[in-house]
């Protein structure tokens, strides 16, 4: 008898409740992801100057523009070290800031980064959202610095990987010889040298000079 009476009150609780949460999720991630940018307090794409309108991608209730990626929709690392994705940071008219972020994997599989001709791309991203390029030597010099405290192989090949797909191809100068020593440290990881041999090797090689 009671739970019956009980019943509409219980509602307009949960009406409220609902409405509460309505009005905090611009500060939440929208998929739930506890290790997102904005739950860790290292939102970078929520900053002081705020982000663009989105009613494309933003507008769907499963998409997180700070903790998935653009072009596969799957979860990014989030945070000021991740350096696995490409946020766009191109100022938008309106004054807000693009904001979306992609895995560098799935740009360089989706030909949206490294050295693209047709797209007049070296060493740089374009971003699917707002067609804006970003430089991609500071991910370069960071996935080389990964070395310095990473003990995992398949983490390391991975990294260097990554940073060769970047740049191979370019008509940078300085870059072009950067080229030449990752294959080499990609190699001597296969065969079985050490990491620290390896980061040694590609250090002081990795600043990459502008020309
Ligand atoms: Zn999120
Ligand atoms: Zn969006
Ligand atoms: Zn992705
Ligand atoms: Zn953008």
């Amino acid at each position: 008898m009671a739970s019956v009476i009980d019943e509409p009150l219980k509602r307009q609780h949960r009406q409220k409740r609902i409405a509460s949460e309505d009005e905090k999720s611009v500060l939440q991630c929208k998929v739930g992801n506890p290790n997102c940018g904005i739950n860790l307090g290292e939102s970078l794409a929520q900053g002081a100057i705020g982000v663009m309108p989105c009613d494309v991608c933003c507008a769907e209730p499963d998409f997180c523009r700070e903790c998935l990626c653009l072009l596969c929709g799957k979860k990014m690392r989030c945070g000021f070290n991740a350096y696995t994705s490409v946020r766009c940071f191109a100022r938008l008219s309106g004054g807000g800031f693009c904001g979306h972020a992609a895995h560098l994997m799935c740009a360089l599989e989706c030909q949206l980064a490294g050295v693209v001709k047709q797209l007049g791309l070296d060493m740089e991203y374009v971003c699917r959202r707002c067609d804006s390029k970003t430089d991609l030597r500071g991910h370069v010099v960071r996935l080389l610095d990964s070395l310095r405290y990473s003990s995992c192989r398949f983490t390391v090949e991975k990294n260097l990987g990554t940073a060769l797909r970047i740049i191979q191809g370019t008509e940078d100068g300085g870059a072009k010889c950067l080229v030449h020593h990752l294959q080499t440290a990609i190699q001597m990881i296969w065969k079985g040298s050490d990491i620290r041999v390896v980061y040694d090797l590609l250090d002081g090689k990795k600043e990459i000079p502008a020309d």
